[in-house]
């Protein structure tokens, strides 16, 4: 017996799936692309109606208002950072003042390192994992330089068994007496497996440490508690499942237990809102972590979120975690039952709490199938060297796609129809 419960590898049944899903409707919500089937939501979620308005809007207040819309207009913008904070908080599970909207990725992991790494006499090491996105190792090693300390001694990566997932007991082992501050993602961006946040945080914080994670995969897929679970800090972008456009501007969380930490980089919309204008040469920070912003927020990339969140607020994230959970597990069951001896592997974990909102799909000709797919109207993606990452989306992704492109990737294996491309990556993979 292959699948889940009930399963059954038949359109009508992928049908049937799709008449039953509560998140549905949010489909027509999207720009859908009718020829093709996009399963790459994972890298660069699709633009919905509604993230398309408010940016119009935005640029709508700026032929209107010229710089009065920093005050005025549907949104102004000089609170928009900390309105958009407030519509993220329910998503990582913390108080709107935890929360801001700020830079991107790597430059919130830059300014958070930069604050709360205080290396002290033997405690000097960072902790992070060898299958981290190398983004995250490259601020990392950086910062350690700026610190005069060598990234070979002092960052240690806590390696994978297996070349996909990375265990908890050995994060657990390696957080010595020498080590001040923890960087794992919330969810590994090729396996997709998530890491227990709530025991690693409590190890840590047994041990004195503090830790902070990169929720860039998890972030409008996953619910977070991070205010209950009591993390110090973390960091993601709002591009991939939070629909806000490439380069949308990213989020940071600061447990408020921290409030007051001197932001390790200053600049002055990291002020005191009432503050800022006086153009002081002393800066009084934020008593929030609205106090970790830097300069002028990107308001052109921050617009889209304003409506991409209120999707998330509608369909609520208990229930796209719901979504994602099912449907990926249905295209698990429709690989293990329409792609046998095809050489394929499942490189997510299979446990429910253990895996994130893509499936990790390897094959060692996995460019080249990838290739074959995007000829025939599929958008996976490719994550060196062998895995093609599908991605069906809880807001927009219908059974019926994920049924259709099980039985693309057959017919491509059968026929062999990869075989005609080079099996290397593309320039953006
Ligand atoms: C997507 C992603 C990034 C990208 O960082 P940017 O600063 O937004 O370019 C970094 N780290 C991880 C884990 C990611 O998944």
């Amino acid at each position: 017996m292959v699948g889940s419960e009930n399963f059954l590898p038949t359109l009508d049944f992928a049908k049937q799936l799709d008449k039953n899903d509560s998140l549905a409707r949010f489909r027509e919500e999207f720009y859908i692309n009718p020829n093709s089937i996009y399963m790459d939501g994972n890298s660069l979620g699709l633009l919905s109606k509604r993230a398309e308005r408010t940016l119009l809007n935005t640029l709508q207040d700026w032929k209107d208002y010229g710089i009065d819309g920093w005050t005025k207009g549907e949104q102004p913008w000089f609170f928009l950072s900390e309105k958009l904070a407030k519509m993220m908080a329910p998503l990582v599970g913390a108080s709107a003042e935890e929360v801001i909207a700020s830079g991107s990725t790597t430059i919130n992991l830059h300014q958070l390192v930069a604050t709360f790494y205080s290396p002290k006499g033997s405690q000097t090491k960072i902790l992070a994992d060898e299958l981290n996105f190398p983004s995250d190792i490259y601020a990392l090693k950086s910062q350690l330089h700026n610190h005069g300390l060598d990234p070979d001694v002092h960052l240690i990566r806590v390696k994978s068994q297996d070349g996909r997932l990375i265990e908890e007991n050995d994060i657990i082992e390696a957080m010595t007496e020498e080590v001040a501050m923890i960087i794992l993602p919330t969810v590994l961006y090729r396996s997709g497996q998530i890491l227990d946040i709530r025991r690693l945080t409590d190890e840590a914080h047994k041990r004195n440490i503090l830790i902070g994670f990169d929720a860039c995969h998890s972030i409008g897929a996953i619910p977070h508690s991070f205010t209950d679970w009591d993390v110090d800090f973390a960091y993601w972008c709002n591009y991939k499942y939070l629909n806000g456009g490439p380069g949308a501007v990213g989020g940071l969380y600061v447990n408020r237990k921290h409030f007051g930490r001197s932001p390790g980089l200053a600049g002055w919309f990291g002020s005191s809102k009432d503050k800022q204008f006086d153009l002081e040469h002393t800066f009084t920070p934020a008593d929030t972590a609205a106090a970790y912003q830097i300069g002028t927020p990107h308001v052109l990339s921050l617009a889209p979120l304003i409506g991409s969140l209120e999707i998330f607020a509608e369909a609520g994230i208990e229930n796209i975690r719901q979504k994602s959970l099912h449907i990926n597990q249905y295209l698990m069951d429709l690989i293990k039952h329409e792609l046998v001896d095809m050489d394929f592997v499942i490189g997510n974990p299979s446990e429910n709490i253990r895996r994130g909102g893509h499936v990790s799909l390897e094959h060692s000709e996995a460019a080249r199938i990838c290739k074959s797919l995007k000829e025939n109207g599929i958008i996976p993606d490719f994550r060196a060297p062998n895995i093609i990452r599908l991605a069906p989306v809880a807001l927009y992704s219908t059974y019926e796609e994920v049924w259709k492109v099980v039985q693309t990737l057959k017919v491509i294996m059968k026929e062999k129809q990869f075989e005609k491309f080079a099996n290397e990556r593309e320039v953006v993979a």
